[in-house]
């Protein structure tokens, strides 16, 4: 998948009790959004956290989110890394209102705990991505759903990040969640492969599901690892510690025991990267693609870092309804698409966006840097990420110039909430004990999807910003200057690494 238009420039808040959510779906391939208000506490007022299932958003719901944040908070609005918004600085006294205003736009709050299971994800592409297998959105709606109004899953552990993955050109990322599932092609019929504890070869369960019991084992394998995980020790919860006690066989015959009568395991012997797949498109999120749907388009906006304003959303809104199907995608990635767009509106809704400060064009640099909340709202952060992601921006974009897109993850604290592993450069901001200037460890040839890899630290003290920005000048420099024709800045690393 290739963008084809590049030329354009450019205090201690409880929950509230409220209804449950309804158990059934609308009929056909129809999604209905739904979202979890979760107020939390953070250093000047309350953080909310709007749980958007696949990054689903109607054109009303984000002039609600828009009027929102302009009535009752800081103004601030930023889109995560799980395709969530967040909104800050919320005093308590508003908060009330706030739910209030979130339900009517049909963002559900739920009981406790109900944050525990993260945003679902899936592609955010699914439904309109010509390569794309299977059209995960409306499983992925399902299983939020079922998630959040089962009071079965209120005690699943804090972070527990679950992602479908349809098999197209554009990537969620899923390697870095709990749970994943991934459609690949099987004697011609599409099929899942599901994952626990990250994507890689050897966390794969050796298992195809049928899409209609897709939902199921992948709720059943929620309840397994919720049962056989460490109990006692918080920092031993997530599903990759579940490998280190517990074999595939043991966990495949806990899953048998949780599937619901009727649904039989299917093994296979194939491992998982030798399937069909798509060679994956880089920065699918940023630019101007043509859909699946003949004479339809996608549109990725820019938002960089995640932050977006109050008047932005609003546009962004407009132009959904005036030229597009009335919907918007929020992504991993911190930005956000709309789509359906006829060729006959792409000029229009380019100019929208520009008059309303944003744009649509793919930056090499700047369309993979993603950051955490880091320590302007986020009391685990050593480190101002988002400040710092952009400053960094700026200063390459200023250096340098890459032909081929680059990511470049800053997180600030080690539970990785930008998944610094899996860039190509990964940062992971130090402690600062004594009010030294912020520093970051640096990570190099972290990748996703068929280029999963683990990033490799490679700086040996953590490195200060102010020469942060040199060094990673240094080594894409390195990679443009010395690689071989059209090498990718992971396969270099690990060329390297080989030699
Ligand atoms: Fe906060 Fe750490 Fe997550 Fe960054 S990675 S948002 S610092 S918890």
């Amino acid at each position: 998948m290739k963008a084809i238009d590049e030329s354009q420039t450019t205090g201690g808040l409880s929950f509230l009790d409220v209804e449950p959510f309804p158990q059934e779906l609308p009929e056909g391939n129809s999604v209905e959004p739904r979202g979890i208000f979760y107020p939390t506490p953070s250093q000047d007022g309350a953080m909310a956290r709007i749980r958007v299932p696949g990054g689903y958003l109607s054109a009303p719901q984000l002039q609600a989110i828009a009027s929102i944040v302009d009535d009752l908070t800081s103004g601030y609005i930023q889109v995560t890394t799980r395709a969530n918004f967040q909104i800050r600085v919320i005093l308590p006294k508003y908060t009330d209102t706030v739910l209030g205003r979130l339900r009517e736009a049909g963002f559900h709050p739920s009981g406790p705990g109900a944050d525990n299971p993260r945003n679902v994800t899936t592609n955010p592409v699914s439904g309109f991505d010509p390569e794309e297998l299977v059209d995960t959105q409306p499983w992925c709606q399902e299983l939020a759903l079922r998630l959040t109004s089962d009071a079965a899953y209120r005690n699943i552990p804090g972070k527990y990040n679950i992602a479908i993955d349809s098999g197209g050109q554009a990537t969620v990322m899923e390697d870095s969640n709990d749970l994943s599932a991934h459609a690949v092609l099987a004697g011609g019929d599409v099929a899942f492969r599901i994952s626990l504890g990250g994507a890689s070869p050897d966390k794969d369960l050796g298992i195809l599901v049928a899409p209609g019991n897709l939902v199921e084992t992948m709720l059943a394998t929620v309840r397994v690892h919720n049962r056989l995980r460490d109990q006692t020790n918080r920092l031993r919860f997530r599903a990759k510690y579940l490998w280190e006690v517990h074999s595939k066989e043991e966990i495949l015959a806990g899953l048998e025991q949780e599937l619901p009568e009727g649904i039989l395991l299917t093994r296979t012997e194939l491992p998982r990267q030798l399937l069909p797949a798509q060679p994956l498109a880089e920065h699918p999120q940023a630019g101007v693609f043509l859909q699946k749907q003949p004479g339809l388009h996608y549109i990725g906006v820019a938002v960089p870092v995640g932050q977006v304003s109050a008047s932005q959303l609003r546009a962004l809104a407009k132009l959904s309804e005036e030229y597009g199907d009335g919907t918007a995608r929020l992504t991993v990635w911190q930005n956000l698409l709309l789509p359906n767009i006829k060729t006959a509106d792409l000029a229009a809704v380019k100019t929208g966006l520009l008059d309303a400060g944003l744009h649509w064009r793919q930056s090499n640099l700047r369309s993979g840097i993603i950051a955490c909340t880091g320590s302007r709202y986020c009391p685990y952060a050593h480190s101002d990420t988002k400040g710092h992601a952009i400053a960094l921006g700026d200063y390459l974009e200023e250096h340098l110039e890459v032909d081929q897109p680059i990511n470049i993850h800053f997180t600030g604290c080690p539970f990785s909430c930008a998944q610094h592993y899996v860039g190509d450069i990964g940062l992971l901001a130090a402690k600062n004990k004594h009010g030294t200037e912020a520093a970051y460890h640096v990570f190099e040839g972290g990748g996703f999807g068929q280029n999963h890899s683990i990033g490799r630290k490679v700086s040996e003290a953590p490195v200060p910003f102010q020469e942060l920005k040199p060094y990673i000048l240094n080594i894409l420099r390195d990679w443009q200057e010395k690689r071989n024709p059209g090498e990718t800045f992971q396969h270099y690393i690990q060329r390297a690494k080989a030699t």
